[in-house]
């Protein structure tokens, strides 16, 4: 099913994101995410998205779980592909290949600048540019990134949707977004986005936090906005089972405000684990 298909309606559809395991033990790993997913399934995700290692590093592992998802788990899989190391010609064999596999979506994303000596070709300045060749190039449907508290290079909020919007005019059919703890800057953010002509349909990104130290690293890097959120959790930092319990239900209350507001779709950043995603789903109205 096609992305375009999938947010078709009013109901607010449910979906998850999982990152490629690392290390010696990646088999395993995988066999454990793979049986994590299947515990989410119960859930009826719309779709589960596949991460993409900075500048394609794990990349055999992002199509191997993708594979994995479509003929085990049985859901939709959606690869997140980044072209900041790409070369045109490369990007157009991997797009042959993805759609040999019969997979029909992908997230495109420019993709971070890289901080090892890994090689970086400029064949795409901007994501608007990778989307523009997929659509020419493929019959793939096409998600993109969109950030409701700014990309940290971007100058304004504004500046930010404007560039949104040449994703969306290149060809993209629905916006995931960074994660997100304020639902006022999520609703703000889909008010500009709707003034300035766009209509695509945007998933909110959902983070159920479980280690403190760890969202600071991550809200740092993402350039999330989170002061009201570490206040509150800095009291459970040193109890991994208090800080869990408190954000199961700070995200019950975030995505039940958002569902009631008709959002198009609540993604979850599982980090490849099903128990808190789990507990919160279980929790809400659809
Ligand atoms: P762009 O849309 O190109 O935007 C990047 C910056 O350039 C922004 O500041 C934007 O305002 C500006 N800009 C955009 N277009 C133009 C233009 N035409 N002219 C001038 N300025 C412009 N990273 C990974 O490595 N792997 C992943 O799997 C991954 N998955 C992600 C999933 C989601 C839902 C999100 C929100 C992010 C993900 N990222 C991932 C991170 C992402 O790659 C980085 O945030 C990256 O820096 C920006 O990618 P983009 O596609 O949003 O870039």
């Amino acid at each position: 099913m096609r992305l375009k298909d999938i947010y078709n309606s009013d109901k607010t559809q449910i979906s998850f994101e999982v990152f490629p395991p690392k290390g010696d033990d990646k088999a395993q790993k995988i066999d454990n995410l793979i049986s994590e997913l299947n515990v989410l399934k119960k859930h009826n995700p719309a779709l589960i998205s596949i991460t993409y290692g900075a500048c394609g590093t794990n990349r055999e592992s992002t199509i191997e779980i993708a594979k994995r998802i479509k003929n085990e788990v049985g859901v939709i899989p959606m690869q997140h592909f980044t072209c900041i190391c790409s070369q045109k010609q490369y990007i157009h064999d991997y797009l042959k290949e993805i759609e040999s596999m019969g997979l029909e979506n992908i997230l495109a994303l420019k993709g971070d600048e890289p901080k090892d000596n890994l090689v970086c070709y400029k064949d795409f300045a901007y994501a608007n540019e990778l989307v523009q060749f997929i659509r020419e190039n493929s019959s793939l449907d096409i998600a993109v990134a969109g950030y409701p508290e700014k990309h940290p290079t971007a100058p304004s909020l504004d500046d930010d949707i404007k560039n949104l919007k040449r994703k969306c005019d290149a060809g993209a059919s629905v916006i995931f977004t960074q994660m997100f703890f304020e639902n006022d800057n999520f609703f703000k953010y889909q008010d500009k986005v709707r003034k300035i002509g766009v209509n695509l349909p945007i998933v909110a990104g959902i983070f159920p936090i479980s280690d403190y130290k760890q969202i600071t690293k991550i809200a740092e890097m993402s350039g999330a906005y989170l002061p009201k959120m570490l206040t509150k959790l800095e009291k459970y930092q040193n109890s991994k089972e208090d800080t869990m319990k408190f954000s199961i239900e700070y995200s019950i209350n975030q995505c039940q405000e958002l569902i009631e507001n008709g959002v198009s779709g609540l993604h979850f950043y599982t980090l490849n684990k099903s128990y808190m995603t789990s507990e919160i789903i279980e929790n809400l109205s659809l």
